[in-house]
């Protein structure tokens, strides 16, 4: 039976991106009848975090995309978490040494860059091959000997040219010369992405992979995994990548990439994965709106157009009124709205911000307003109680956005952390920093706590408007 996965690393917020290549492995599967389960692809011990797992789970089943085997729900080829499958993967890299298809790697990381600045320096290709890297038979013992640390590599071949055939575009050649001899097993032990990655699919029993394009590189390399450990190899489909309207790769840096975020604005889930099912893909009649069961019952992987699908906001929020003003009666539509905002979940989160500043319930709507809202209704006029020349102000707001793009946890502390650095670089007191901020992110001069409502908003809401203020 076909069966196919989603393998997200829990680095971050919840990507749209994950979710449309969750939802066309869905399709896939379901469309033959088979299974779409879910793994974690957690080796990256520093930037994984149980909460961006937890996110992951919650934005995929509040979209409505469900896996039969995962972390959360167990099956029969578990652990689902990589973290947990350290020895399965140890045990896989001493097979391929014994069979001589890898070797352990005592090169430091200085030597690392010697050879490459050496291959440079000879115009060769950079990347490195087993005969680079390999030690004089004594020095290779001493190593060994003293405990030094030391990686697994996989063999590669030095030359001749790769063919790896991909269900939307056909046969992909790629010379070997460009081909490193990929590290398999880290210094600490953890495995790295190629090898978890090619047991896993095939422990797992997967036939199919569609992931996004970026992976196409990774392909030779697992192809050669596949016919060292002698299995067959699940046939690929790599998926052209959303793309922001200018046509660049949607990156957060321009758009909101967080799910979290379609959900703190107020798109409906049934709205969001309609939109991702016409990325690179459309109905047989070309019919804009659909559910997932009329996605299923018309799926053809061969209908995916490889130009890059353009995640428009204009057209899901297009797409959301339709679906808002069509499809749901008012019972639903106050479902939809308790579900949205009015959570006992989010007004817990609120109230602490409120219920010390009020003397009547009616005062709780204006001052927790922009907890409800999306991007406020301000324009330039709305900063002239802020003593900053404008120029100075957007620097100072352009310079948060962009630290805080690469804040990975998302908590108060950490956002604390990043404005106290903002305020030395500017030589200004907290107090005068954040007067700004207060009025992008909450849209008045006088609310709740701005630390906190940036903690609450989330990161791609609170950026999106710190940019929103000032463009
Ligand atoms: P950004 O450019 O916004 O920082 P990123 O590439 O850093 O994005 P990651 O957090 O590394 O994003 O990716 C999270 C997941 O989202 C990965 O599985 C990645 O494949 C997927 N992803 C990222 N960008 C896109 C995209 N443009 N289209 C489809 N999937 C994407
Ligand atoms: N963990 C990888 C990711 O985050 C999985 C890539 C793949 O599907 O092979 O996208």
């Amino acid at each position: 039976t076909v069966r196919t996965r989603i393998a997200p690393s829990p680095t971050g917020d919840p990507h749209v991106g994950t979710a449309y290549i969750a939802l066309f492995n869905l399709c896939f599967a379901r469309q033959h009848g088979g299974e779409f389960i879910l793994r974690i692809e957690d080796t990256d011990r520093v930037r994984s975090t149980d909460e961006s797992e937890q996110m992951i789970l919650d934005s995929l089943r509040w979209l409505g995309i469900e896996w039969s085997e995962g972390p959360d729900v167990g099956g029969p080829h578990g652990p689902y978490r990589q973290s947990e499958r350290g020895d399965i993967y140890a045990e896989h890299a001493q097979r391929l040494i014994d069979a001589g298809h890898a070797f352990k790697c005592y090169r430091t990381s200085e030597e690392l860059d010697e050879l490459r600045e050496a291959r440079k320096a000879a115009g060769l290709h950079l990347a490195l091959k087993p005969a680079d890297l390999a030690l004089d038979a004594d020095e290779q013992e001493r190593r060994e000997r003293e405990g030094m640390p030391y990686v697994v590599r996989m063999t590669v071949p030095e030359s001749g040219t790769c063919v790896v055939e991909d269900m939307l575009r056909g046969s992909i050649e790629v010379d070997w010369a460009q081909v490193d001899a990929q590290i398999l097993l880290k210094s600490d032990g953890m495995p790295t992405y190629h090898l978890a990655n090619v047991v896993d699919d095939h422990l797992m029993g997967i036939t199919h992979v569609l992931r996004g394009e970026e992976w196409i590189n990774s392909a030779p390399k697992h192809q050669l995994l596949y016919e060292y450990f002698g299995w067959d190899m699940p046939a690929l489909c790599h998926m052209p990548l959303l793309r922001n309207p200018d046509k660049s790769k949607l990156s957060k840096r321009k758009n909101p990439t967080s799910i979290n975020y379609y959900r703190r604005m107020g798109f409906l889930p049934q709205a969001v994965l309609n939109y991702l099912g016409r990325m690179g893909w459309s109905m047989p009649d070309e019919r804009e709106k659909f559910s997932l069961e009329e996605m299923i019952a018309n799926f053809d992987i061969q209908r995916v157009s490889l130009g890059g699908p353009v995640f428009d906001l204009e057209k899901l929020t297009w797409l959301n009124g339709v679906y808002l003003r069509e499809d749901l009666d008012d019972q639903a539509f106050l479902k939809a709205l308790m579900d949205w905002a009015f959570n006992e979940g989010y007004v817990n989160q609120i109230l602490p911000q409120v219920r010390t500043r009020v003397d009547t319930l009616s005062d709780v709507a204006p001052l927790a307003g922009h907890f409800f809202s999306g991007l406020p209704d301000i324009d330039e006029s709305s900063f002239e109680s802020v003593k900053l020349e404008r120029e100075e102000l957007v620097r100072l707001l352009q310079f948060l956005v962009w630290r805080l793009e690469g804040v990975s946890s998302w908590n108060k502390e950490a956002l604390l952390a990043e404005v106290k650095l903002l305020c030395e670089y500017f030589d200004l007191k907290m107090k005068a920093f954040l007067a700004p901020v207060f009025i992008a992110v909450t849209g008045s001069a006088s609310s709740t706590s701005v630390m906190d409502a940036m903690a609450i908003l989330g990161s791609d809401m609170t950026r999106a408007r710190l940019r929103y203020a000032i463009n």
